[in-house]
């Protein structure tokens, strides 16, 4: 029999709704109540191991959760669910992705109505990601995210929708898998990368969107020794306003890594426009570009990059390339 540990951690799929529709944990979490619908083939392990709003969760509780499942390589388990709140469940997906190096399928899910509420769609999703999580095909696909019958990679999939149950979509390239009711089906293989495991998480990483006449105060601000790295969301193709040059320049010249993603949706940052603040510039002046990741994404990569004591261009190689 297959041993799938659980691991809540809180969310929308761990609340309730009141009598006046306003949202909030309880003090028990209504996942507790689940019954398994697999009590032939399958053991579940539950733990609860924090029950926070996801807007709560830091890179220091990642980090927990990524020591917890590195603990279950050795207990025999053969797949993981993390139940999350869906505000940052791809920040904390694509963490343990880039830091745990074992082939076992891990995978989060988490819910847009609660416990309680008409359509909730809760305990459907923890049903599928249980399946996911059981099934031999999702082993050796990197961190997953299971949410309204679809299988998504951590690397890419992103919370498009703030209320609609189909919000996890993976821009450009779409879901890997399927689930139904006769169980998961994949159609396409990601490319690996290797795992970095860290001991500890960096501070001060910061995440800036560019704008048409953006100030460069925000930026200015951040040129300080406190600051460990800044990850922009450029325009269209990867390119900024000349205003800020002067503020990105201090900060390239206190060694601050800095690091390009557009704000489109979808696509990849290049250097290709060689004007002022176009993306040839911003290249030349040692700006490193992510190619395929989102801002919240290339953030957290940056961060673990540089948790793991990257620097210079080691760092900037592993920041740039999405599968590396
Ligand atoms: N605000 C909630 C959270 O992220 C939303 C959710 O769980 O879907 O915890």
């Amino acid at each position: 029999m297959k041993k799938i540990l659980i691991l809540h951690t809180g969310g929308t799929i761990a609340m309730s709704e009141d009598e006046h529709g306003a949202v909030a944990p309880g003090s028990e979490n209504p996942l507790n109540q689940f019954v398994n619908p697999f009590t032939t083939d399958l053991k579940l392990i539950t733990e609860n191991i924090f029950n926070l709003p996801s807007p709560h969760m830091e890179p220091q509780q990642m980090l927990q959760l990524q020591k917890r499942i590195m603990l279950a390589i050795d207990e025999g388990i053969d797949g993981v669910v993390i139940t999350h709140g869906t505000d940052t469940l791809e920040e904390t997906a694509y963490f343990l992705d880039l830091t745990i190096p074992t082939t076992f399928p891990i995978v989060l899910t988490g819910a847009m109505r609660s416990a309680n509420e008409i359509g909730s769609d809760g305990l459907h999703n923890f049903r599928c990601a249980i399946q996911t999580a059981a099934s031999k095909q999702a082993a050796g696909k990197g961190v997953l995210v299971v949410m309204n019958d679809e299988v998504h990679t951590a690397r890419y999939v992103t919370k498009t929708h703030t209320t609609n149950v189909a919000t996890f979509r993976t821009p450009t390239f779409g879901p890997i898998g399927l689930v139904s009711k006769n169980g998961v089906t994949f159609f396409e293989q990601l490319l690996l990368h290797t795992a970095l495991p860290i001991e500890h998480v960096v501070d001060h990483v910061y995440l800036i969107k560019a704008y048409a006449g953006m100030d460069p105060e925000l930026l200015a601000n951040l040129a300080n020794s406190n600051t460990q790295g800044v990850v922009i969301e450029a325009l269209g193709a990867g390119n900024l306003p000349p205003r800020v040059l002067d503020a990105l320049q201090k900060l390239l010249d206190l060694n601050i890594p800095v690091v390009l993603v557009s704000r489109c949706f979808n696509g990849i940052a290049q250097d290709v426009y060689d004007y002022q603040g176009g993306g040839v510039q911003l290249s030349q002046m040692g700006v490193t570009f992510c190619h395929g990741l989102n801002g919240q994404k290339a953030r957290i990569k940056l961060l673990v990059g540089l948790s793991a004591g990257l620097s210079g261009q080691e760092l900037a190689t592993f920041v740039t390339d999405a599968v590396s």
